[in-house]
């Protein structure tokens, strides 16, 4: 029993180097990808329920490594987050999104683009800098930008959040509580630590909306409670009609998923019939 304890120790061992090896092999690969140009933004649709036009874009990071192919960003960007390099990474993805959707813009497409804020970002001291300096570098009107912050980087440090998304607002950006649900804070709390204009509805609870009673009271609660905020909701990861029909019934203004459209690379994203209409 002993001898076959170590060699499961060992084997455990084993994983854990191998595992550590991938995160510095990662890291590195990280740090020459953006001169590389191996990250690219994908665009995911969200659509109003009521009439099925765009109501913006949500931009999502994506990396291919030389190597290893696709690395998903659950994978990378922890790995960007604990290395600091999300900071760097992050004002690259603020840029080429308001220049991707200036041009939108100039085109006749005229929407709000989604961007996520890492935690991180959300703590350093030149956000408000960057976001300025991306807006103007584009020309894209600030109100067109629309900043996703999930809700434990604010429950992190609410004071210093307070301070930053003050400094934000200022310029004129709109704000999104991002996987709204799986944290602890009320809406009502975090209504007062900063004006919300958009509150995304984790899919967890949208994926039972359809069969669970629990899931199904929890949106209406989410979704009224939105309203009265004078926010909008946004349902993520919607995949079915079904779940579509079940949200518009309860009054949820937006919907994201892949039942509308998975995230594609830019030149897909206005090209006819890639985007499912709610309808
Ligand atoms: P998120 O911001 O909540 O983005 C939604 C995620 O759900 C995306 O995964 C999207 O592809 C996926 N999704 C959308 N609709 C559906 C659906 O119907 N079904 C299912 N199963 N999934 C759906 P993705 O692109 O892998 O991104 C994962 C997370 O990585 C994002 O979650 C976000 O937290 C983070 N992320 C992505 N891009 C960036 C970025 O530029 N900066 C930062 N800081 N984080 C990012
Ligand atoms: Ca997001
Ligand atoms: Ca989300």
């Amino acid at each position: 029993a002993k001898a076959q304890g170590k060699a499961r120790l060992e084997v455990f061992d084993e994983s854990l180097r191998a595992r550590a090896l991938e995160r510095l092999d990662i890291e590195a690969g990280l740090r020459e990808a953006i001169a590389a140009g191996q990250l690219e933004l994908h665009y995911q649709p969200e659509v109003r329920l009521a009439d099925g036009a765009l109501y913006g874009m949500a931009a999502l990071l994506r990396w291919t490594h030389p190597v290893h192919g696709a690395i998903s960003p659950a994978t990378f960007i922890p790995i960007a987050e604990q290395s600091g390099l999300i900071v760097p990474i992050g004002e690259w993805v603020l840029k080429t999104a308001c220049r991707q959707a200036a041009d939108w813009r100039a085109r006749g497409h005229d929407f709000v683009i989604a961007v996520n804020l890492s935690p991180l970002q959300l703590s350093s001291p030149s956000l408000a800098r960057v976001v300025d300096d991306a807006l103007r570098d584009s020309g894209l009107p600030a109100s067109a930008l629309c900043l996703e912050i999930t809700e434990s980087a604010i429950m992190e440090d609410p004071e210093a959040a307070r301070r930053v998304l003050r400094a934000l607002t200022a310029l004129g950006v709109r704000l999104a509580i991002d996987d709204f649900g799986v944290g602890y804070s009320s809406l009502s709390k975090l209504k007062h630590l900063l004006p919300v204009d958009v509150i995304k509805i984790d899919k967890s609870f949208v994926d039972g909306i359809t069969d669970g009673a629990d899931d199904h009271a929890i949106v209406a609660a989410i979704v009224s409670l939105t309203h009265e905020l004078g926010a909008t909701a946004v349902a993520e990861g919607v995949e079915t009609a079904e779940q579509a029909a079940a949200l518009r019934a309860l009054d949820c203004h937006v919907a994201q998923g892949y039942h509308f459209s998975r995230p594609l690379p830019a030149y897909r994203c206005f090209s006819q019939s890639e985007i499912r209409s709610a309808a």
